[in-house]
């Protein structure tokens, strides 16, 4: 019995998708073609394979667990099946969103378009990679265009005359802005996500996913996570850690030679910024230190 997870073979969530399954200690050997990477501390394997073929794997029983963006996701399930004469609709439940991959599915146009609403863009022709979201998308703004799929480079159809606007993903926007073209409307955001077909796996596969599930909750806590140590007043102990992100409970230690002051550490569970540190100097705190949190296990 061995879990199966399909992760992207090379791209923008590759790099990342392998760190995260690193972090939860999962050691891999990778197969000559490098599309197969055997697990060697436990019975989890990777298959390294396109990124809008991970779905289909998923649903065709291929691979028990995929990693992928939630815009690959959402396309494949407004995919209809034909099943005779009825069109049914696929589905993977998300287990985690893993907070790598950030993008967002945007509606775009050449500079030198005024965009007032979507409507304008009745009977125009759009270009996209995503053709069913962004029949959707129309359908939905009871908008009729004619929807050009595109494998890639979307960013020049409307130069090339192949399209008037387009629909891609936008990351930093330095494409579009390359491609002199304005982001219109944000059609979905998406983040990469861990996700499952929605049959259930036998009890040894679902054990394993469990303590899977687990170590990714405890590295995707961490790394948001940072331990604090500072120097405090004793009597302003309460309103140090009400400035402290995400921290129900300190610990707090008599500090060496000292009668008024303490030793105040805490796990802060969200973000820590300048302005939280600059706050707790002014709250009467000294000598912080903010150090990162490699693994946590609740
Ligand atoms: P950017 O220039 O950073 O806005 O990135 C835009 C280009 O990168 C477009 O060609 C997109 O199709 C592609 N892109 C951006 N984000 C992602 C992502 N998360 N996954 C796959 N492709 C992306």
């Amino acid at each position: 019995m061995r879990l199966k997870i399909a992760i992207q073979k090379s791209g923008r969530l590759s790099d990342k998708s392998l760190d995260l399954l690193n972090k939860c200690g999962l050691e891999y050997t990778r197969s000559k073609n490098s599309l197969f990477c055997y697990g060697r501390n436990l019975p989890i394997d990777l298959l390294l394979m396109r990124n809008d073929d991970i779905p289909k794997l998923l649903l065709g029983g291929v691979c028990d667990l995929g990693i992928v963006g939630e815009n690959i996701e959402t396309e494949y399930s407004l995919e209809p099946v034909y099943n005779g004469e009825e069109a049914e609709r696929h589905s993977l439940s998300k287990l985690r969103s893993l907070g790598f991959g950030q993008c967002r599915l945007s509606l775009a146009g050449p500079k030198e378009t005024e965009f007032r609403n979507v409507e304008q863009l009745e009977g125009s022709r759009i270009a996209t990679s995503y053709p069913n979201t962004t029949r959707e998308f129309f359908k939905r703004q009871g908008v009729g265009v004619k929807v050009t799929e595109l494998a890639g480079s979307v960013e020049i159809a409307p130069g090339l005359g192949i399209a008037d606007y387009i629909v891609d993903l936008v990351s930093t926007g330095s494409t579009l802005e390359a491609n002199k073209l304005d982001e219109w409307a944000v059609i979905l955001e998406s983040r990469a996500a861990l996700y499952q077909p929605n049959s259930p796996l036998n009890s040894e596969k679902q054990a394993l996913l469990d303590r899977l599930l687990q170590r990714l909750d405890g590295v995707l806590q961490a790394r948001e996570s940072k331990y604090v140590m500072l120097h405090a007043p004793k009597d302003h102990i309460q309103a140090i850690t009400d400035l402290l992100p995400g921290v129900d409970t300190p610990t707090v230690l008599p500090l060496q030679g000292s009668d008024d002051r303490v030793a105040v550490h805490a796990v802060c569970t969200e973000s820590v910024f300048w302005e939280h540190l600059e706050s707790l100097k002014e709250a009467g705190a000294s000598s912080i230190l903010v150090l990162p949190v490699e693994k946590m296990l609740a």
